[in-house]
């Protein structure tokens, strides 16, 4: 399928305007619709008394775009059309676990009894929605295989902060306040990293060998920092390679007999769902990300979800409220535990996603998240087999039994020798119709590729035939993918302009 394109005109607003047949008018901006008198919205009629704003609490008055419903809906609907999203295409960005957010979680989500519920309402009334929320905490933690969870985290950063907060609680109260070392592999994701700068631990690399744990290196640096002063070991498993770690068990052997704990991030629980669980191979704590694993949406920042399973000894110090079930079997928040480390987000923490993440979990049931592992376990090793001529893998050789987890780690040198930039190549993905997947992490040069569960094999098809016709440009033309996206709404971005000086303020 080597598709050839042709470069269609570009609809960037500062070009001018030209109405042609085929040719679709550049999009302006919602202000330059504007047009005073125009409304949106019609208000029903006031039906309390009116009350004046004191003037000093008036500022001068803002000029917002005024336009009609249609106009409204018009242009946003034409700029969603220029997103790219799990609803449009195949978005294999490794590591973030884009699959398909099933419908039925929407409709539950916006049924009104929880869609309209006040988080300041008495427990007595809202006994479905602590219902929701104390089964969710059930079903998390017979995946997590640990004691508790708290629903409180508003995202796997978040969820890391708040258990090292909490295991930085424990060891201040049993008389260990010097155990303030974390210990990371060097394939962490940033966030274990910033996550750990920000509770004020030191963070000590481990090395990796062919993406797995160095153990004598573990023991190495737990010798020479001293094992009294080690508070956690942060591990994702399956790793950021791809790969799952089949000594995590031993790892934690060797942390646990220096004191310190071992901290599953749990980004990559997708590949191991009902399989294995964190608890059984020694972690002592972990979050989830409900937008990765349990299909509730990815947004920018929110709303999202990272809630933290914890074993018994660190239940006493999880942020409030907590939800809990009464011997008679109603619900209640717990606001009372002494030693808990505090509230670290606002009310019951982020209802709306735990109503989806409740739904997915009931409508999988224990096989249909076993058979989320299994297919998304399978799609990656698929893809990677189908590639793995054209595209090298690392950390890939079926003749060695080293297969990938949900996702694999290409380093594709022969191409790159062709003098593409791997920038050349992910921005050529998009003239296809591929988001491009994560890059340069955990190792330079690579492409991480997360299929997930929930594609077909016709698109996983689609995929190794774009791919492939890339690599084949790729030897004909390489000039043709430093011009790459030639499809795309907005051409090659300077993204490095777009990161530091972004222009995010309309000025007439
Ligand atoms: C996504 C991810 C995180 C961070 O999770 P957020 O929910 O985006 O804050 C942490 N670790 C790994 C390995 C991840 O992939």
């Amino acid at each position: 399928m080597t598709r050839v394109m042709e470069s269609r005109p570009q609809t960037t607003h500062d070009r001018p305007v030209v109405a042609t047949l085929g040719q679709r008018p550049a999009e302006p901006l919602i202000f330059e619709k504007s047009s005073p008198g125009q409304q949106a919205v019609d208000l029903p009629p006031l039906d309390v008394p009116t009350s004046t704003i004191p003037q000093e609490l008036l500022g001068a008055p803002v000029a917002l775009p005024e336009v009609g419903q249609h106009d409204l809906v018009v242009h946003y609907t034409r700029l969603s059309h220029r997103n790219y999203s799990v609803d449009t295409n195949f978005y294999p960005l490794g590591s973030c676990t884009m699959k398909y957010n099933p419908r039925i979680n929407e409709w539950a989500a916006g049924l009104s009894g929880f869609a309209r519920l006040h988080p300041l309402q008495d427990d007595a009334q809202i006994q479905g929605a602590l219902r929701l929320l104390y089964e969710t905490r059930c079903f998390l933690q017979e995946i997590a295989g640990l004691d508790e969870v708290s629903l409180q985290p508003a995202a796997g950063a978040h969820g890391e902060y708040t258990a090292l907060k909490v295991i930085g609680a424990y060891f201040k109260d049993h008389g260990q306040p010097e155990r303030r070392v974390v210990l990371a592999p060097d394939t962490a994701h940033g966030t274990n990293l910033a996550s750990c700068t920000m509770c004020g631990s030191e963070v000590v690399g481990v090395r990796t060998v062919e993406g797995l744990t160095d153990l004598d290196d573990l023991r190495r640096v737990i010798d020479e920092h001293g094992p009294e002063k080690i508070a956690a070991f942060m591990i994702t498993n399956p790793n950021t390679a791809g790969l799952f770690d089949p000594r995590i068990g031993e790892a934690a052997e060797i942390v646990h007999a220096a004191g310190g704990m071992l901290y599953l991030d749990g980004a990559n629980m997708n590949a191991i769902l009902g399989k294995t669980r964190p608890g059984d191979f020694g972690a002592d704590a972990m979050h989830f990300n409900t937008h990765k694993t349990f299909s509730t949406p990815h947004g920018c920042g929110g709303p999202g979800a990272g809630p933290i399973a914890v074993c018994k000894k660190l239940s006493p110090y999880l942020p409030l409220p907590q939800v809990m079930m009464a011997a008679d079997g109603s619900f209640y928040f717990d606001r009372d535990r002494p030693k808990s480390i505090g509230k670290v987000r606002s009310f019951w923490g982020q209802f709306g996603v735990f109503v989806r993440t409740w739904a997915y979990i009931s409508a999988c049931g224990p096989e249909g998240l076993r058979n989320v592992a299994e297919k998304s376990v399978l799609a990656a090793n698929y893809l990677a087999a189908r590639l793995r001529d054209v595209f090298e893998m690392p950390y890939f050789d079926p003749a060695r039994r080293r297969f990938c987890a949900h996702e694999f780690v290409t380093v594709p040198r022969r191409l790159l020798e062709k003098g593409v930039t791997l920038n050349d190549i992910a921005k050529r993905m998009i003239d296809y119709g591929v988001h491009p997947p994560t890059m340069h992490w955990p190792v330079q040069d690579c492409l991480m590729i997360e299929p997930t569960d929930t594609e077909s094999k016709r698109t996983l098809d689609q995929f190794v035939e774009v791919m492939r016709a890339i690599a084949v440009e790729i030897d004909h033309d390489p000039g043709l993918l430093a011009q790459a996206p030639l499809e795309a709404p907005v051409r090659r971005a300077d993204e490095v302009a777009a990161a530091r000086a972004p222009v995010l303020v309309w000025e007439e």
